[in-house]
């Protein structure tokens, strides 16, 4: 595969950037369910501000942080902007802000970045015009009773309804748009690993701690240390962990 188009920046994202200079955002909504599962409003809120922004920006992602996307809530909208805009956890593109607020600023290097935020008031009026999806949305998600099969079914389904006809809403109807220069969060610095005097395994060196004078990684040394859940960025102490 030496010298082969594999190794052209770019290529293994080439679907998803020929859709995006399609605009083919029922197709971006679709490949982000194999990331997120489902298709539902807010990954539809996000495939369709990952888009706009990637449009408006002009750029392709072979994730080296050439692009970042700092998003403010840890929910369904950041798997929209993940596939869409090639920013993840694991390419160091993604950068999360606790703010919880469905939004996000995508970047270029040099600053140029946009701001995309979900409309306040949009939400509700959705949940008005699709009251039977709001109503099991109440059900299972929020209140977790117990639904039948049917109902499970049916809510997917009409979340896939809503997902797509989402997509189609006019862009200023959805969204606050705001064209921004903003300071880009410096590259993901590379550690050196370290070894845990304890426990063997190898430790990156800026999460190193001590015990008993030694190297220790987090756990061994009971040290408190930071978890990324669905209740946002949480300290958690050493000893409950
Ligand atoms: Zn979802
Ligand atoms: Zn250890």
């Amino acid at each position: 595969m030496k010298g082969g188009e594999e190794e052209q920046t770019g290529v293994f994202r080439k679907e998803i950037a020929e859709l995006i200079s399609k605009g083919d955002m029922r197709r971006l909504l679709e490949k982000s369910a194999e990331l997120h599962g489902h298709i539902c409003p807010y990954s539809a809120y996000g495939v369709k501000a990952g888009y706009i922004a990637m449009r408006e920006l002009g750029i392709e992602n072979t994730g080296m942080e050439e692009v970042v996307a700092i998003v403010e809530t840890n929910n369904c909208f950041s798997d929209g902007i993940q596939l869409v805009t090639g920013c993840t956890f694991g390419n160091n593109g993604l950068i999360f802000r606790d703010y919880g607020k469905t939004a996000v600023t995508v970047a270029r290097r040099d600053g140029t970045a946009i701001r995309i935020a979900l409309k306040p008031g949009f939400d509700e009026s959705i949940m008005e015009k699709y009251p039977e999806a709001s109503a099991l949305f109440e059900k299972i998600v929020a209140r977790r009773e117990e639904a039948t099969e049917e109902e499970h079914m049916r809510m997917r389904q009409l979340y896939t309804e809503m997902g797509f006809e989402l997509l189609e809403v006019p862009e200023d109807e959805m969204f606050i748009i705001e064209r921004k220069k903003i300071k880009v969060p410096d590259y993901a610095p590379i550690f050196t690993s370290e070894r845990c005097s304890f426990c063997g395994e190898k430790v990156m060196a800026s999460r190193i701690k001590e015990r008993d004078g030694k190297p220790a990684c987090i756990p061994c040394a009971n040290a408190d240390y930071y978890e990324m859940n669905g209740a946002g960025i949480k300290e958690v102490g050493g000893e409950n962990g």
